[in-house]
């Protein structure tokens, strides 16, 4: 009988070790993955670029179903770049057009806004913040970020202080979304329209400026990512 209590007490001891050890390997187990995690996230966040967002003037526009609907944005694969079709016109005039829709009844044709605008000056105004979709792109407005540029003349050729602003904008937001030449597009790259016109007129003048806003992230490349 001593024995068999003896036999029964060792089984309960090599048990009790057996759950604890177990439940100490679940708890290491949860520390490492849950680190793995962490390091994951990092990488996911980490950008191979140093770019600096150019200076933004925030004028946010009121929400509302015609212009700021307010609906979350997923993942952004794509810079969208529009003209206003509007020559002469200023940034922050072609801002208070998007604002004043929201007065208007809710039809599609009152659908209209961009994440930014950039004017003639070369002024970059913010219309609707990143995680929010903008009605500018069609089918591509649930995953990419709009920008539309001012412009003097009826072919709608960007001034130099437009260029310069879009190719910092532009270039800040590959970097900041970790997007390849490709993802910059045209409106016209969607949808067939002609928009912005002096960049579908002269497909040159297009190359050149995806190679400028390229070139641009690369020459901020992080000095450690150099090859
Ligand atoms: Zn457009």
């Amino acid at each position: 009988m001593i024995k068999k209590h003896r036999l029964q007490r060792i089984a309960i001891v090599i048990s009790v070790s057996f759950v604890a050890v177990l439940a100490i390997l679940s708890i290491v187990a949860k520390i490492i993955t849950g680190g793995r995690t962490g390091s994951k996230t990092e990488i996911q966040e980490y950008s191979l670029y140093d770019i600096d967002s150019p200076p933004v003037k925030e004028m946010l526009l009121t929400q509302n179903v015609n212009s700021r609907p307010g609906i979350a944005l997923g993942s952004v694969n794509g810079i969208v770049i529009h003209y206003t079709a509007n020559p002469g016109t200023d940034a922050e005039a072609n801002r208070n057009y998007f604002e004043s829709r929201k007065d208007e009844p809710d039809t599609n044709a009152n659908k209209v806004s961009s994440h930014y605008i950039i004017g003639i000056d070369g002024t970059i105004i913010q219309c609707i913040p990143l995680n929010e979709l903008a009605y500018a792109s069609n089918n591509r407005n649930s995953d990419t970020i709009s920008i539309e540029c001012c412009h003097r003349g009826k072919k709608g050729k960007f001034s130099k202080s437009t260029y310069k602003s879009l190719v910092h904008l532009t270039a800040w937001l590959c970097g900041k979304y970790g997007l390849n030449r490709d993802s910059v597009i045209r409106h016209y790259d969607i949808t067939g329209k002609m928009c912005p016109l002096y960049y579908v007129n002269n497909t040159q003048a297009w190359d050149k400026l995806k190679d400028d806003i390229w070139n641009y992230v690369l020459s901020h490349k992080k000095k450690d990512n150099k090859d």
